[in-house]
């Protein structure tokens, strides 16, 4: 059953941090729950983006609408501008939903594609009804973290088309250190099994189509100096979701910032892409995606994959 808030902002429960907050107040008490957000829609960037698995991208690239705040807040995250440091401008949902229709007009994206869109939840599903009321029946994207709780994933049902999920972590620990949240493993494969019953797996994937309209593709980004924990990762996706489950496998790490990691201060190695990728062969994922290292063996500074939100373009150049 599905537990509906009236207010969801209220008294907030909409992802698994569980902070039971006011944000409606948040203006006038100061107080934030972990994401860092009041009630009020905040946006770091709407614009087509070609960085995304060739399904999702297409030829006219993905629209993408980065949302403020993060209800995970990755102590490397690359979008840390938007997630952790509170860049954003507030918008209300009719100005974002004409924001959108002017993307889709302009450039013809394939889909609407809200990364970290949890912590506003309630305002995306109303700008998906406004583009539904405008006949704007266009595929839509969900891009999370895997942290998600499954009773907003059951409110989301009837309005997202795909699920792109990261499964970040098989290793509590690690959770802990770079995420502070030892429930992610489990928390996040409750969250994969509710977007696979929803959605299946990616139906590009079982049609052979170009373009992606629905399903489920599951992101592992390779964390320098922690190939166990993407080998644990992948073998755990592997027996719990099967050979058939689509899996991207991302090796864009680029340091942000100091770590008190060592390995987060550097690009991944080589040796360490290949333990993984071997891996991942190993099992037999039969639906791939992989985003190789570049020939020298290290990703480009800077990294085309590092967006800068401060700029017109984050993404540079087409990606
Ligand atoms: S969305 Fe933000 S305020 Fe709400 S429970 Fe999650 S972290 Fe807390």
């Amino acid at each position: 059953m599905i537990k509906i808030n009236p207010n969801p902002y209220q008294t907030c429960t909409l992802c698994p941090r569980q902070c039971k907050i006011n944000r409606l107040e948040a203006p006038f008490t100061g107080l934030l729950g972990f994401c860092g957000e009041s009630a009020q829609l905040r946006i770091g960037y709407v614009g087509p983006h070609f960085g995304e698995e060739p399904p999702i991208t297409g030829k006219n690239g993905s629209g993408t609408v980065f949302l403020s705040g993060c209800s995970l807040k990755c102590c490397f995250c690359q979008n840390h501008q938007i997630s952790r440091e509170g860049m954003g401008v507030l918008i209300a949902d009719e100005a974002l939903f004409h924001r959108i229709k002017e993307m889709i007009r302009a450039h013809h994206v394939h889909n609407i594609n809200f990364v970290t869109p949890d912590q506003f939840v309630p305002d995306i599903f109303k700008v998906i009804s406004l583009l539904r009321q405008s006949d704007l029946h266009i595929p839509i994207v969900f891009n999370t973290s895997g942290y998600q709780s499954i009773n907003m994933l059951k409110q989301a049902e009837d309005y997202v088309d795909i699920y792109l999920p990261d499964f970040k972590y098989s290793d509590t620990t690690l959770a802990a250190k770079f995420s502070n949240c030892p429930d992610y493993p489990q928390t996040a494969l409750n969250a994969l099994s509710e977007m696979l019953r929803q959605k299946g797996f990616l139906d590009s994937c079982r049609d052979e189509k170009e373009i992606a309209t629905e399903g489920v593709l599951v992101r592992h980004l390779i964390l320098p100096g922690h190939t166990e924990n993407s080998i644990n990762a992948l073998s755990t996706l592997f027996i719990e979701f099967g050979k058939d489950l689509p899996i991207s496998l991302m090796s864009q790490y680029h340091p942000v910032g100091h770590q008190d990691d060592e390995g987060l201060n550097r690009s991944l190695l080589e040796e360490e892409f290949v333990q993984v990728y071997t891996h991942v062969l190993d099992l037999g994922f039969e639906n791939l995606f992989v985003q190789f290292l570049d020939k020298n063996g290290e990703q480009r500074t800077p990294s085309p994959f590092l967006p800068d939100f401060r700029t017109k373009k984050p993404f540079g150049s087409r990606v």
